[in-house]
């Protein structure tokens, strides 16, 4: 199948990329030309594992290609993906891009006389694909529904593991307002043999919410009962959650023992949740809710609580080392999590940023992500380092704000103070350190 792509970043190069190597003809189109000259040559623009290599062999195997182009490869195809940014602004969905990509998407059917079944990929809230996008398609193409096709198709992704997940899914949704757009996908994912589950678009896009939702719920609510656990003292946290994980309704037991589910490592303490989607997903569903006049109480509090959370790092380095200011502290880990470079709402930044407004001396690392943060901090007095075992000596106190593997050998470095914001450690492995973690206070005698 002919496959043109809107939006080439994460899930718009990743979707291209995966789809050709299942061997449909696919073109990737951005407006950046930047990122359009690089994949021409078969180069990947983003930090993913696995795709440098599998962008290599599409590209030899002439099933990828990339263009600024937008009408002509349009034109061409049988099966748009429209997959731009739906940023957060004031907790809303911002809907130019998917506005305008819809417009341009209608504007080059307006010529084309076979059936193309227009998708969209993005993260959009629930009731945007049959309105907003329906319009625009309508609008500018001067064609109805059903003489071109509109569907939904949410992507789950995980950055990091993006090419494993898309490549092996654990369900796939097609979401579509007629019969032949329905019969495109399961044609554009008929190599992929997972569940797949037909349903409108606005339940499409609700099932993308409110899977995202829940997780991020789990999150928030271990947090809280960190921080409790934290407060009271003598109770770590960690141990209460691996009792906890030993609910069978959490990690079942089967004759061939114990099955301990992915949900698992959503179960654990830190310093909150961050990424281009769970906050951005949280806001908007919460937002969507009180727009129709529901308070949204669950979700309210889940970002109640992980707005606070990097906070729980500056308490605890306060009550080791007393006023910040003037204290050099190293931030190791800037990524909003580990294996990717991606810092869009790091918890990591909610430190630093807090760390300099108190007005301490901040150094950080990341694996990957140190030119990213440079571009972030251009005007920040902060100390960005390559060799991250050599500036722990140097500093006051250390935090772990992503937890990299590479960041293993730390206890071997004996830190001066430790804040082990990821639980990435255990207490005894620094026992010349004062060790700080999240849900975690030794009793103090009385
Ligand atoms: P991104 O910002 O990395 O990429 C969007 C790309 O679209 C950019 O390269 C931009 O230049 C391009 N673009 C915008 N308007 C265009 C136009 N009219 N024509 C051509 N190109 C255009 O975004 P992303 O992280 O890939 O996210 C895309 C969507 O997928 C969002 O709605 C997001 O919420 C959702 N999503 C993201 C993830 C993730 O992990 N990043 C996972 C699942 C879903």
């Amino acid at each position: 199948m002919k496959v043109a792509v809107i939006g080439t970043g994460y899930v718009g190069l990743v979707s291209g990329v995966c789809l050709a190597a299942k061997g449909h003809a696919v073109t990737c189109v951005d407006l950046r030309p930047e990122v359009v000259e690089r994949l021409s040559i078969g180069l990947a623009t983003i930090h993913e594992n696995g795709l440098p290599e599998l962008l290599q062999e599409v590209f030899i195997a002439g099933t990828f290609g990339a263009s600024l182009d937008l009408a002509a490869a349009v034109s061409a195809a049988d099966l748009v993906l429209i997959a731009v940014g739906t940023p957060s602004v004031d907790g809303r969905i911002d809907l130019t891009a998917i506005t305008t990509a819809a417009e341009q998407v209608g504007a080059a059917l307006r010529d084309v006389d076979r059936f193309v079944a227009v998708v969209v990929k993005s993260t959009v809230v629930p009731g945007t694909t049959d309105t907003v996008v329906r319009d625009a398609l309508q609008r500018s193409s001067g064609k109805l529904v059903g003489e071109f096709g509109l569907g939904m198709n949410p992507e789950f992704l995980r950055e990091g593991n993006a090419i494993e997940d898309f490549m092996n899914p654990d369900r796939i949704v097609f979401g579509h307002e007629d019969p032949q757009t329905l019969a495109r996908l399961e044609d554009l994912y008929r190599p992929w043999t997972c569940d797949k589950l037909a349903v409108n678009t606005r339940t499409a896009e609700m099932i993308k919410y409110a899977n995202n939702c829940l997780l991020a719920t789990q999150i928030s609510a271990v947090n809280e009962l960190a921080n409790l656990c934290f407060e009271m003292g003598g109770i770590d946290v960690r141990d209460v959650m691996a009792g906890v994980h030993l609910d069978q309704r959490w990690s079942p037991l089967t004759t061939a023992g114990r099955v301990r589910p992915q949900i698992l490592s959503y179960l654990v303490p830190g310093c909150g949740f961050g990424g281009s989607c769970f906050p951005k997903d949280v806001q908007a569903l919460r937002t969507l809710g009180q727009d129709r006049g529901l308070p949204m109480h669950a979700l309210q509090a889940v970002l109640d609580i992980n707005d606070a959370q990097p906070l729980q790092v500056i308490r605890q380095l306060e009550s080791a080392l007393g006023d910040l200011r003037g204290r050099s502290i190293l931030i190791l880990g800037l990524a909003f999590k580990p294996d990717t470079d991606d810092l869009r709402e790091s918890a990591s930044l909610r430190i630093i940023d807090q760390l300099l407004a108190l007005g301490a001396h901040v150094s950080a690392h990341d694996p990957i992500a140190l030119e990213p943060a440079r571009r972030h901090y251009a005007a920040q007095p902060i100390t960005f380092v390559e060799d991250w075992s050599a500036a722990v000596s140097a500093a006051e106190a250390v935090v772990v704000a992503t937890a990299w593997r590479d960041y293993a050998p730390l206890p071997a470095l004996r830190p001066r103070v430790l804040a082990d914001a990821r639980r990435m450690f255990q207490p005894g492995d620094f026992p010349e350190s004062v060790y700080l973690a999240i849900g975690l206070r030794p009793l103090t005698s009385p």
